[in-house]
């Protein structure tokens, strides 16, 4: 059958990532190329405990159809966390759950994006967050960023360039792939760009939580005072990205019309899910949690740096992350990071190449490394590995 596919569907002759991470699967590789949580942190007893709860007091409730908002109770929550952990002061009406923020970000590029609309986002940046906005026809521009985040000159300029843009996409913290976390001063700055302009910010939050040293930096909605910043987070990295829940913070106008969107969308997120998360946050210490996952991911960053630091030929460079999941490498010269990876595929050692994280001009030698996902050993042998791929690269 010839399908008669919308311009939507991306050419999957294409699929560079999807190739990268079949490779990057096999067995007899040590692979930094994932992006996963550690699953032996997932707390599945006291998830375990929270389900069996949730039966036997609300089983019916929890298997029926609900409201496409979410929870009320897990909004109830969702609220206090924003106050207490991220200085952020809003109401359940200004909160909907999502199934993940993949969700968030398709469901507002969807209300948002029409054909040939730009959006601005850092340079690099999310991958999948790129796919969607290229499905909904989406220009994406990229604004240059330094370890301190996007910079505030060229988004300005960039917003004089494109008056029309429709909105700002930012990782703030622990970007995904840099690990680079934006100043308090940019955060404030870009808000003020953006109202002057009109312009939308879509802040994607993921890791912040994940922070193992340094100070944290408030999101971009705490400098938010006129509903400019639609702010999204996940369940994901704090606890199990299999429940697939996320959220979103947002003016009560746009949560409406989210509303309206997600129910055409998915009706809700899973009401099971939603009812687990809540009783587990009730009966367990969520920021001990967090705190656990931190404490461990601080110790693989800091071998996996330690490693580059020693392994890696002279002249590459390497971000600093304080949380999160990534280190973002720079290897000098010319190197084509493709190439660098097939190479690397032949030491048994992978890593995702920059090029796919860029919206527009691609920067050559750039690659991301996790290390979230890998027990100290491997963490050992594979930048060892990698060390010995890149300098044959290099020479
Ligand atoms: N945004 C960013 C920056 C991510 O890295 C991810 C997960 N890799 C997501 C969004 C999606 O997360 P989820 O749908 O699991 O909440």
């Amino acid at each position: 059958m010839d399908f008669k596919f919308s311009s939507r569907v991306p050419n999957v002759d294409n699929d560079v990532v999807g190739e990268i991470l079949k490779v990057a699967g096999d067995p007899e590789i040590i692979s930094f190329a994932g992006g996963l949580p550690a699953p032996e942190l997932f707390p599945v007893k006291e998830m375990h405990e929270a389900a069996d709860k949730v039966f036997e007091q609300h089983g019916a409730e929890a298997l029926q159809y609900t409201a496409a908002i979410g929870n009320p109770h897990l909004r109830e929550l969702i609220v206090e966390r924003m106050q207490t952990n991220k200085e952020v002061t809003t109401t359940v009406d200004n909160v909907c759950v999502t199934t993940g923020s993949e969700q968030s970000i398709d469901l507002v590029a969807k209300m948002m994006v029409d054909k040939g609309d730009v959006i601005l986002v850092e340079k690099p940046t999310y991958l999948c967050a790129l796919d969607v906005f290229r499905s909904y026809g989406a220009k994406v521009v990229g604004v240059d960023m330094d370890e301190d985040g996007m910079k505030m000159d060229v988004l300005d300029e960039k917003l004089n360039e494109y008056p029309d843009a429709k909105f700002i996409y930012t990782i703030p913290n622990f970007q995904n792939p840099t690990g680079r976390t934006m100043t308090a001063d940019r955060r404030a700055k870009m808000v003020e760009l953006a109202e002057a302009h009109g312009v939308t910010i879509l802040e994607d939050d993921p890791y912040g939580e994940i922070r193992y040293s340094g100070v944290a930096v408030p999101p971009v909605k705490h400098f938010d005072k006129n509903g400019t910043v639609v702010y999204m987070n996940t369940f994901s990295k704090i606890l199990a990205p299999g429940m697939r829940l996320g959220w979103i913070v947002a003016d009560k106008k746009f949560i409406d019309m989210f509303v309206v969107m997600k129910q055409s969308a998915d009706l809700h997120s899973d009401n099971l899910s939603q009812f687990i998360v809540a009783q587990y946050m009730e009966d367990n210490d969520l920021d001990k949690h967090i705190k656990a996952i931190s404490d461990v991911y601080y110790e693989r960053a800091s071998l996996m740096l330690k490693e580059i630091d020693e392994q890696f030929p002279a002249g590459v460079k390497h971000s600093n992350p304080e949380g999160g999941m990534f280190i973002w490498v720079e290897v000098p010269g010319n190197v084509n990071t493709m190439d660098l990876f097939n190479n690397c595929v032949k030491h048994n050692v992978a890593f995702v190449p920059g090029e796919p994280f860029y919206p527009d001009e691609v920067i050559p030698g750039t690659f991301r490394m996790n290390f979230s996902n890998m027990k100290a050993d491997q963490i050992h042998e594979g930048v060892r590995r990698m060390a010995v791929a890149i300098d044959e690269m290099m020479n």
